[in-house]
């Protein structure tokens, strides 16, 4: 199937909406209430209590990353996952965990290396990676390439 269009869960009714990308740029509503339908274009910082919903209530790809205010690898990734966001909004959503202060998720999903990424699809966990690459020159490219894996 062409990747002509994407899937859009109204935050008002929860009715999923096929949206053609060619419409996303003039705010499109709800089929069901008229809503207009929201989709962020920056990473959202996800807390304890939202983190289940955040992943379910998404319907394309989400890329959760578990960071470290601490981590050098987090600070480089960090700028590169802003623009994925930008550039594949709607299709893609950013979910950013500090595992220092959302401590109950890093512990459910025993996160022991940051950045550790999680890419789900339609709320289904697709591939998980445990650290960033050494290399930065190679990390935009690596980071992409774990979201073209998933977005086929
Ligand atoms: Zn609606």
């Amino acid at each position: 199937m062409p990747d002509t269009s994407i899937i859009i869960r109204c935050y008002n009714c929860l009715m999923l909406n096929r949206v053609p990308k060619v419409k996303l740029l003039t705010k499109p509503v709800c089929g069901n209430c008229k809503t207009i339908l929201e989709f962020p274009r920056q990473p959202v910082w996800a807390k304890n209590e939202n983190f289940d919903r955040s992943i379910a209530h998404w319907p394309e790809t989400l890329l959760v990353i578990f960071m470290d205010q601490m981590c050098l690898f987090c600070k480089i990734v960090d700028p590169l996952v802003t623009d994925l966001a930008r550039d594949k909004a709607g299709k893609l959503k950013v979910l950013k965990v500090d595992i220092e202060t959302e401590t109950e998720v890093a512990q459910r999903f025993k996160i022991e290396k940051t950045p550790t990424f999680i890419v789900y699809k339609n709320g289904v966990k697709v591939i998980r990676v445990d650290g960033a690459p050494k290399e930065k020159a190679d990390l935009a490219k690596w980071v992409e390439n774990l979201i073209n894996f998933t977005s086929y």
